[in-house]
């Protein structure tokens, strides 16, 4: 007898092309067979059910307002994780119910993840860099990551992975939210960067490096990184993609991770809206690996805002709804290594969305949430 019956609904399994009329049931944390009886049976009439959404990438220290820097810099380490713990919540009451942390301090993203599996706080399940590796003075070298040289990556790294990050975080490029980087230029030597990515598979981490510039892309590109974040090919003038980077970026079979929030729809209809949407159609259309990130915690882009950044998405790259939906589901677990989940299929871990109306029409329903169902626990209300 399944635990949980879910009812009277549609549900869509991630990958199919349409949404049917059935029931979903959950035993055990996984999905299951559904079942004429059930411990616990919920009427979700109206409603669609979808796999739970994946953040590929987010800051859960920062409180996404412009004053984030200023807060950060004021809070001591119990206030930020519970900072932490509070956006994660939030995220998983939006039905977002696996977040990849890209930056934090190491010790308080590692102890959050942990906490949310042992059950000690309610959250999404997170996968952590914890601190960026970046250079001294580098982009987010205020989160503790500054490494500098061959060795001093490679100490990085070793450090991380003893600590138990799942993901190495390297800054390629400055940022845009660090005064005093260089946003165009790269931070580290492609040597540099080899020695770090070779380090990270030697102990079998994979590295995301955030590059802005093209340099800084083509950099880490070269020194064979496994995710370049952004990839907004940068410029004094404005966004302005490499053909030959991407193409690259392609054949290689780097995932990128555009990044792209609620916030930017303040651009559209501006030459900069058109030029990164020029960038990340070339992407698409060159065929390169593309999965869902948002860079929530920045400013003007909350945490559990990632309904209405695939809305943002689905424009900016042309894409269908049910596609963009894709990229937050099947696709982003896909291409993080989550093989358990992003789908609706029996064995799969039963974290699950259920919202009013259509998503695969109208992404606006993903604002209209019904459940949340995270590990085969429905999430408590408030
Ligand atoms: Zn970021």
């Amino acid at each position: 007898m399944p635990d949980l019956l879910l009812h009277g609904g549609r549900a869509w399994d991630g990958l199919a092309d349409t949404a049917e009329q059935r029931p979903v049931a959950v035993t055990g944390g996984v999905l299951a067979r559904p079942a004429e009886d059930a411990a616990r049976g919920i009427d979700i009439t109206g409603c669609t059910i979808i796999p739970g959404l994946i953040e590929g990438h987010t800051h859960l220290c920062w409180n996404a307002a412009p004053d984030w820097r200023q807060v950060y810099d004021a809070e001591d380490d119990a206030a930020r994780l519970l900072r932490m713990a509070g956006n994660a919540r939030s995220m998983l009451a939006a039905g977002i119910t696996t977040v990849r942390d890209l930056g934090a301090p190491t010790h308080l993203a590692v102890a959050l993840r942990d906490a949310i599996r042992n059950g000690v706080v309610e959250g999404p399940d997170l996968l952590v860099a914890g601190a960026p590796v970046t250079v001294t003075g580098g982009h987010c070298w205020f989160l503790g990551g500054e490494a500098d040289g061959e060795l001093g990556v490679r100490v990085a790294v070793r450090e991380r992975v003893r600590a138990g990050v799942d993901w190495i975080k390297v800054m390629a490029s400055g940022g845009n939210m660090t005064p005093d980087t260089n946003v165009y230029a790269p931070q580290y030597t492609v040597d540099e960067l080899r020695a770090l990515v070779e380090e990270a598979h030697r102990l079998d981490r994979r590295v995301a490096a955030h590059a802005h510039g093209a340099e800084g892309i083509r950099a880490a590109v070269e020194a064979g990184v496994d995710m370049v974040e952004h990839c907004s090919f940068q410029t004094p003038e404005g966004h302005a993609k490499d053909d030959i980077v991407i193409a690259e970026i392609a054949r290689k079979g780097i995932i990128v991770s555009p990044t792209v929030s609620v916030g930017f729809a303040r651009w559209e209809g501006t030459e900069r809206w058109e030029r990164r949407s020029e960038v990340v159609r070339a992407l698409f259309a060159a065929g390169a690996r593309v999965l869902m990130s948002t860079d929530s915690g920045i400013p003007n882009n909350p945490h559990a805002a990632l309904g209405g950044a695939l809305a943002v998405m689905a424009r900016l790259a042309g894409l269908a709804p049910i596609k963009a939906l894709r990229l937050a589901t099947s696709t982003s677990a896909t291409l993080l290594g989550l093989l358990d989940r992003g789908t609706l299929e029996q064995g799969r871990r039963a974290d699950l969305l259920v919202v009013e109306g259509d998503p695969l029409e109208d992404l606006g329903a993903l604002d209209r949430v019904r459940l949340v169902v995270a590990g085969g626990r429905v999430l408590s209300p408030g």
